[in-house]
C-alpha cells in the first residue's frame, strides 16, 4: 500500500491553507503519478487539514476540494483516492495530526494493511516521522516543504526522490 501525503506532494502547498477547490492546484505530472501507482498498488492519502479545527472551511468544503481532485485525478486516468485526514488544531492533542502516526494506522486498518507493507510519501518531517512510528518505510519529495525537511535528521535518514512521479517511476521499475 501506498500512502501519500497531499499538500505538497500531490498539489501545491500554500501558507494560507488551500481553502476552496478553486485554490487546489496539481504539482505538474502528481496526478499521472498516481495513476500510475494504482495500477499496481492500493494508494491512499493521509493529510492534515488543521485548517478545520482553525475554523477556515468546514468538512463539506473540504470533501469539495477532494472532489476536484478525485475529478482531475479520473481525468489523468486514475480512480477517486481515499482521504484520510486530520482536522484538528494542534492544541486539541489528538491521536491522529502529524507526527502521531495515528492516520497511517487508520489508513493501513482500513486496507488490512501491514506497516512493513506500506510506504509513506510526504513532503515535511512531520511526515516522516509520522512514517516511523507507524512503522512503515518513509519516503520525502523535494516538492513542497521537500528541500528544507531534506535538512532534518528524517529527512537525511529517509528514501528521497525529487517528486511524486519520480518516486512512482522508480518504485514500478524496481518491482518490474
Ligand atoms: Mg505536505
Ligand atoms: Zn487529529
Amino acid at each position: 500500500m501506498i500512502l501519500l501525503d497531499r499538500d505538497g506532494v500531490i498539489n501545491l502547498d500554500s501558507p494560507d491553507y488551500i481553502k476552496h477547490p478553486d485554490e487546489w492546484h496539481p504539482i505538474e505530472h502528481a496526478l499521472d503519478a498516481v495513476a500510475l501507482l494504482q495500477q499496481h498498488y492500493l494508494v491512499a492519502v493521509c493529510t492534515n487539514q488543521s485548517g478545520v479545527g482553525r475554523g477556515l472551511f468546514d468538512d463539506s468544503r473540504l470533501a469539495d476540494i477532494h472532489a476536484k481532485m478525485n475529478a482531475a485525478l479520473q481525468a489523468a486516468g486514475g480512480r477517486s483516492l481515499p482521504v484520510f485526514y486530520c482536522p484538528h488544531h494542534p492544541h486539541d492533542q489528538c491521536d491522529c495530526r502529524k507526527p502521531k502516526p495515528g492516520l497511517l494506522l487508520t489508513a493501513m486498518q482500513s486496507a488490512d494493511c501491514s506497516p512493513g507493507q506500506c510506504v509513506y510519501v510526504g513532503d515535511s518531517e512531520k511526515d516522516l516521522l509520522a512514517a516511523q512510528q507507524a512503522g512503515c518505510e518513509a519516503v520525502l519529495v523535494l516538492t513542497g516543504n521537500g528541500p528544507a525537511a531534506r535538512e532534518t535528521p528524517a529527512g537525511r535518514a529517509a528514501t528521497c526522490y525529487g517528486n511524486l512521479a519520480d518516486f512512482a517511476e522508480a518504485l514500478i521499475r524496481a518491482g518490474a
